[in-house]
């Protein structure tokens, strides 16, 4: 854990312990934060907000763990209303992530189910929409992730399902959302360094990050005619749940990150204030664009 709010001017290669020898322990399904081990850092102690949402309503997937709750803690400090999506399974690190929004004074929710149905993905925009009474931010973040090695072994069961839970489900909810988003509205897509430089065994999922890139470019180009804007972050190797339960090849997670220029793998508290630029009025000119929080790995 970092021990200072991200303000503080530090060295960014020695700013978290790259310690992380015991990164190995496999988590099975469904992955929480609350077994990763070593924990995370998703700014709970120091993300330190400044009023740059203020009043604004957000919707966050993928909200209960890793870089989605980093978010959105940064959100609610920064003063805005946010409604969380994740997993039924994953409730127990989605009302973790309700406790420390609360306690930033804000309105909260969480709303369980899965984003591989259309319905629900339709139901969750309009509950989202009610409890928030309006829309202005989307972020869609939820995302999965799992290594196979070999393409004999990469079904058509997890090709699809990795394409539903990435690609159609952003489609989906970013439909729903923008009928009802007001001009000045944001939309972020978590997409990731895979859609440019895709490793092997992440065949399924690279494809999907490409789809995600292209789908943000083009739906950018689409609703700024209704005067909202859509960009992505994409983020390099970060340590959060996904990357523990089959998201990396056996034994990779060790030495996780360390052939990024900063040397270390990355913490959800460092992608926040990314996704913070691009839902604020500070990137008003920003639309179409892919922000890449790396550790230096480069997009091209
Ligand atoms: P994470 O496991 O903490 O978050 C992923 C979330 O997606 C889960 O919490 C889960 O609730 C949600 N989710 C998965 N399938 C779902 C479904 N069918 N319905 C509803 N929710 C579902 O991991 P993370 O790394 O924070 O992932 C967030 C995003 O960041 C993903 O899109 C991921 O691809 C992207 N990303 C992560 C990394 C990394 O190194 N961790 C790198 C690049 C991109
Ligand atoms: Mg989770």
């Amino acid at each position: 854990m970092s021990k200072q709010d991200q303000y503080t001017m530090t060295d960014p290669r020695t700013q978290y312990d790259s310690e992380h020898t015991h990164y190995n322990s496999d988590q099975p399904d469904p992955a929480l934060d609350k077994k990763l081990d070593p924990s995370a850092d998703h700014g709970e102690t120091t993300y330190r907000g400044s009023e740059r949402l203020k009043g604004r309503k957000a919707l966050v997937t993928g909200g209960d763990s890793g870089i989605g709750r980093a978010v959105a803690i940064a959100f609610a400090r920064e003063g805005a209303d946010v409604v969380i999506n994740y997993l039924p399974s994953e409730k127990v690190d989605g009302e973790s992530t309700l406790e420390i929004l609360k306690e930033a004074g804000v309105s909260a929710k969480g709303i369980a189910g899965d984003i591989k149905e259309e319905d629900f993905c339709v139901s969750l925009v309009d509950e989202a929409k009610g409890f928030l009474d309006g829309l202005d931010i989307v972020v869609n973040n939820a995302g999965k992730q799992q290594f196979v090695e070999d393409i004999e072994n990469l079904t058509t069961e997890q090709f699809r399902t990795t394409f539903e839970t990435n690609v159609f489900a952003m489609f989906w909810i970013t439909k729903a959302a923008a009928k009802y988003m007001p001009p000045g509205g944001s939309i972020i897509n978590s997409t990731s360094i895979q859609s440019y430089q895709p490793s092997p065994g992440l065949l399924d999922y690279a494809s999907t990050k490409g789809a995600i890139t292209s789908f943000t470019k083009s739906c950018a180009k689409m609703l700024i005619e209704k005067g909202i804007r859509v960009n992505g972050v994409a983020p390099g190797p970060i340590w959060t749940p996904i990357q523990q339960s089959g998201g990396q090849a056996p034994g990779k997670l060790p030495n996780f990150g360390e052939n990024t220029p900063i040397g270390r793998v990355g913490q959800p508290a460092e992608l926040a204030p990314a996704y913070v630029y691009l839902a604020s009025q500070e990137s008003s000119y920003v639309t179409a664009e892919i922000l890449g929080v790396t550790g230096g790995k480069h997009l091209p």
